[in-house]
């Protein structure tokens, strides 16, 4: 899965919003195939950074590229195309579709066909449909919510929304998944599970970055954390380095 594996680089991303600077010059790199966190108090940034890398902010100044195709200007679902898919900080799922099909609807957005094949119902797009059913299929056991497969979004556990949110986002066949704080309102034991499946994930080759709170989680999966505070970037590095840097403990607990 090697050939895959994505590089994501920002350069001195600058997002404002009227007068309010929400991202300050940030540069981060994800390195192909790791598990890049990205953390910082309330109100640092975290959320513009990964709205911007998507395609729903457009920055002020600065670049950012995906295995060396610049995706500044271009809008989300271009950008889903190049190969980054991501979740939300509060989940946005489909919720009178069934599990099934919230996770369909991540792989619609890269079937090939065109508006004359979905009118006349082609064999070629009847093929393509019976393909996506069994590949959503193979995706809800990958995060195991194959026993809730014809549920109604709605229905389920919170817990479980979440779940079938990353199998949504890697329906569309990311090569860099974008978790905005994954582990938000989980369980110590949905902790440990969403931790097992951010390293099936990696496992997969696909780099992820990970928007995330919770100290544990990514102590346990991260091999590089950034860490923003007032839109700029104090630090980037291990996970034990991080936690040491006197900068970061300063704008964590500053006086
Ligand atoms: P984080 O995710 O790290 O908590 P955000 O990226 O959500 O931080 O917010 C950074 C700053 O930008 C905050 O001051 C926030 O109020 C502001 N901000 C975020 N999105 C918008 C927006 N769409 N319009 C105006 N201000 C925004
Ligand atoms: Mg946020």
């Amino acid at each position: 899965a090697g050939e895959q594996r994505a590089e994501l680089v920002a350069r001195a991303l600058t997002v404002r919003f009227g007068g309010l600077t929400a991202l300050a010059e940030a540069s981060l790199r994800v390195k192909p195939g790791e598990v890049h966190a990205l953390i910082g108090p309330n109100g640092a940034g975290k959320s513009t950074f990964v709205n911007t890398i998507s395609g729903f902010y457009q920055p002020t100044e600065g670049a950012f590229e995906l295995d060396g195709v610049q995706l500044a200007g271009m809008r989300s679902h271009e950008i889903a195309r190049v190969g980054l898919a991501r979740t939300f900080q509060n989940t946005e799922l489909f919720g009178e579709l069934s599990v099934l099909e919230n996770v369909m609807v991540g792989y619609q957005q890269r079937l090939t066909y065109g508006v004359a094949a979905a009118v006349l119902r082609s064999p070629a797009m009847r093929r393509q449909e019976r393909d996506c059913r069994r590949a959503a299929i193979g995706l809800l056991a990958f995060v195991g919510l194959e026993d809730y497969a014809h549920e109604a979004a709605r229905f389920l556990p919170f817990g479980l929304q979440r779940r079938l949110e990353i199998a949504r986002a890697l329906a569309a066949g990311p090569r860099l998944l974008l978790l905005d704080e994954p582990a938000a309102g989980l369980t110590t034991q949905e902790i440990d599970e969403l931790e097992a499946m951010i390293r099936r994930i990696a496992g997969l080759g696909i780099s992820v970055l990970l928007i995330e709170h919770h100290v544990e989680l990514i102590m346990a999966v991260a091999d590089t954390v950034t860490v923003l505070d007032y839109g700029q970037v104090i630090a980037s590095d291990t996970p034990a380095r991080v936690q040491d840097d006197p900068r970061v403990i300063e704008a964590y607990f500053g006086t």
